[in-house]
């Protein structure tokens, strides 16, 4: 089943209490793309700014079932550029810097092959664009939302808008508790599917997993346990990429996606997400197999069954 994808292509700086890396292709695009394309074929709707070299564009190239049609180069414009800082509790980060570029003008143009789009998710951007885009697949089935603090702050109102015409959003613990004023994510996840739209919400907690909160019920799953944390950035944005790419995929015929299959579809994301924080960028990703893929999801599930 068609899966379509905008949001950020970023040019990250990231420094961890162990090392640093300047200028490493990010964003919530790339990641999700890349791990969703462990399942499925995804289309990238994003734009860059002239600044974005080759380089860039053959780390995309490494994942061939993402179809980068979608990848608008704006010669006048800056890429997105993003900085951030984490410390010995890999669960704490820091922003640096936050440069907009590209993520300040109009929305990236879809191509019109990708019209027939049914899965639609929306990573990490403005959600004025990200409501554009919503509106842009009339074909569409199921669609998602993720967002942030910033977008919390400083775009409340079109966020509140694009999450009236969602079927689910992912968000962390943290934003959960900006966006209703409660603490305890299951009360939080309540509020957001009773009175801001969605039919779900998955509030992830870092290392600590992930909450579903359904108008069917609620689940939750722990993270994956990875001994050797290298760089965290990403995490989000691979794990919805599992979650959705697997999705997309197991819905190719039915497409009524029931609590039961977005829980397993977190699996297949925890697991995705694990790999994506063993290197830097995108790196662990580009080389993982769909063995290694298969392996870690065995293990998982022995560790996880009660
Ligand atoms: P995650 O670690 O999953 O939250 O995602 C980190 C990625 O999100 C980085 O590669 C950044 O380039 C990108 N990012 C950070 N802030 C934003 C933002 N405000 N809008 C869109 N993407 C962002």
């Amino acid at each position: 089943m068609p899966l379509i994808v905008t949001g950020s292509i970023g040019i990250d700086t990231i420094e961890t209490p162990f090392d640093r890396r300047e200028k490493i292709l990010g964003g919530s695009c790339s990641y999700f793309c890349a791990a969703a394309s462990f399942f499925t074929d995804v289309r990238m709707v994003a734009a860059v700014g002239g600044d974005f070299h080759e380089d860039y564009r053959k780390i995309l190239k490494k994942f061939p079932k993402v179809d980068i049609s979608g990848l608008e180069v704006r010669e006048d414009s800056k890429t997105f550029s993003w900085g951030g800082k984490y410390f010995d509790n890999w669960n704490q980060r820091e922003t640096l810097f936050t440069e907009l570029g590209v993520l300040e003008e109009h929305p990236p143009k879809s191509p019109p092959a990708f019209a027939d789009s049914k899965f639609v998710f929306l990573a990490n951007t403005h959600p004025a664009v990200q409501y554009e885009m919503l509106h842009s697949f009339p074909e569409r089935v199921f669609s998602v939302a993720d967002s942030m603090n910033l977008w919390i702050d400083i775009a409340l109102d079109d966020l509140k808008k694009l999450m009236r015409d969602i079927d689910g959003l992912i968000i962390n613990d943290e934003e959960a508790h900006m966006l209703t004023g409660i603490r305890n994510v299951i009360s939080a996840g309540r509020k957001i599917i009773e009175t801001m739209g969605p039919m779900f919400v998955v509030i992830k907690k870092g290392e600590h997993g992930c909450v579903l909160v359904h108008d069917q019920g609620v689940a939750m799953l722990p993270a994956f346990p990875v001994e050797k944390v290298v760089d965290p950035t990403g995490a989000g944005d691979s794990f919805a990429g599992g979650m959705m790419g697997y999705l997309a995929a197991a819905h190719s015929k039915d497409m009524n996606v029931s609590i039961d299959s977005i829980q397993q579809a977190l699996a297949h994301g925890t697991v995705i997400a694990s790999f994506a924080i063993e290197s830097f960028g995108l790196d662990r990703l580009a080389e993982l197999t769909k063995e290694e893929v298969a392996k870690r999801y065995t293990d998982f599930q022995e560790m996880v069954k009660v």
